[in-house]
């Protein structure tokens, strides 16, 4: 086989998270691996009844293609949105994609080349891993502290390498569930705009805070060029694969043309049925039950870790999202706890596949908005008691 698959394929992991799912196929798995919503809030009547009234009302041209932009009404309810959080955005600025996840690849078409430096978080969203590496960056990260990257040490990195572009997730992260604070959005934007980095912000999980108060989007404290991206599937559902891509004009214009050779245009049916269901209802109630929803399932993974789990293994608190990050004692394995918790019916994601470097591998993520309560203590219990018994015999 050698020579037959291109070169960008020799870099790119078959992600460790689809390998991970499979253990959790079986049912008696309690999963804290994945990364899905709750589908207890899945709008499924409202859904039916919005396919329905854009059959009735216009079958035809919902089936027909479309332009590459996306649906003008569906990205206006977006800019709208963006009005109300104090972002000045107009329709024209939002290009509607198959769900966050294809803003990343096109933004690594429009702006990479081969061995372009690119700046991540450590650790990062392996889905922005896997799409950038798709086209030969030199990946380079940027390790994360209680309150978003360290700037000194991303200062140092953008001096250092000329990254070109940089990809942040502020709010909740995935793997993490970091947010970047007020100071730190404020003092990135400037930094980037120092060093003239372009900035793809990832935000599918800014609406889902249960907690705290409310930052704006780090594109507001820019001037250079920025790549701000949406997404449906924590507020909607992720089967209908819709998110969006913000940013000026001009970019946007590349943006287009990529998008075009990608696939002409998303899903125009699903665009129309998303949007008819954004005017029936309203949003933010909806939104509103998912957030006291994951705030409970939050709540009671806290207080199961606190519980269940040794001291010694620290956790983060997220205030939204649906992650929690957790640090087993140095030197001890999340690979060989996922293991031994493997067999014991209990899974989560390793940290490893998180870092583009190699490390973090005494770190791990759980997920807590797929699980409910009885699960999540019953599932900690179990992990506590494999974590204890790794320890005992000195990992
Ligand atoms: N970005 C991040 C940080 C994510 O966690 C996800 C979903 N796991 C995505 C992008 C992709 O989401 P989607 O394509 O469904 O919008």
């Amino acid at each position: 086989m050698d020579g037959l698959f291109a070169t960008r394929m020799h870099n790119t992991q078959k992600s460790f998270i689809r390998e991970i799912l499979k253990v959790t196929l079986n049912p008696d798995v309690i999963s804290f691996a994945g990364g899905l919503p709750n589908p207890r809030f899945f709008p499924v009547r409202e859904i039916n009844e919005a396919a329905n009234k854009v059959l009735a009302e216009s079958g035809e041209n919902s089936l027909q293609y479309s332009t590459t932009e996306g649906y003008l009404p569906l990205r206006e309810f977006i800019a709208r949105r963006y009005q109300k959080r104090g972002l000045q955005v107009d329709a024209d600025e939002i290009m509607i994609t198959n769900g966050s996840q294809q803003g990343l690849d096109l933004a690594g078409k429009v702006f990479l080349n081969k061995h372009d430096p690119m700046v991540l978080e450590r650790p990062g969203y392996l889905g922005a891993i896997q799409a950038f590496s798709m086209f030969e960056p030199q990946f380079h990260s940027v390790p994360l502290l209680e309150d978003g990257p360290d700037l000194a040490y991303l200062e140092t990195e953008l001096k250092k390498t000329s990254a070109k572009l940089m990809y942040i997730v502020p709010n909740f992260q995935n793997p993490s569930g970091i947010t970047h604070s007020l100071a730190i959005r404020k003092e990135l934007a400037v930094i980037t705009d120092r060093y003239n980095t372009v900035v793809v912000e990832d935000d599918p999980y800014g609406e889902l805070r249960f907690m705290g108060q409310e930052l704006p989007p780090i594109k507001r404290f820019r001037k250079g060029v920025h790549i701000l991206l949406g997404s449906f599937s924590k507020i909607v559902a992720p089967g209908m694969r819709l998110g969006w891509i913000c940013t000026s004009s001009d970019i946007m214009e590349k943006l287009i043309i990529a998008k075009q050779a990608a696939d002409l245009h998303s899903n125009f049916f699903s665009q129309r049925v998303v949007h008819q269901y954004l005017c029936d209802n309203e949003i933010d109630d909806y939104i509103a039950k998912i957030r006291a929803g994951y705030r409970n399932q939050r709540d009671c993974m806290v207080a199961m870790i606190e519980k269940y789990l040794p001291e010694e293994i620290t956790s983060t608190k997220p205030e939204g999202g649906m992650f929690i990050w957790a640090t087993l004692p140095p030197g001890m394995s999340s690979l060989e706890l996922f293991d031994q918790a493997a067999a014991q019916n209990v899974a989560f994601v390793p940290g490893t596949p998180f870092y583009i470097d190699g490390g973090g591998s005494s770190t791990l993520r759980l997920n807590y908005s797929n699980s409910d309560e009885e699960k999540i203590e019953e599932g900690m219990k179990r992990l506590g008691s494999c974590a204890r018994k790794l320890m005992a015999h000195g990992n």
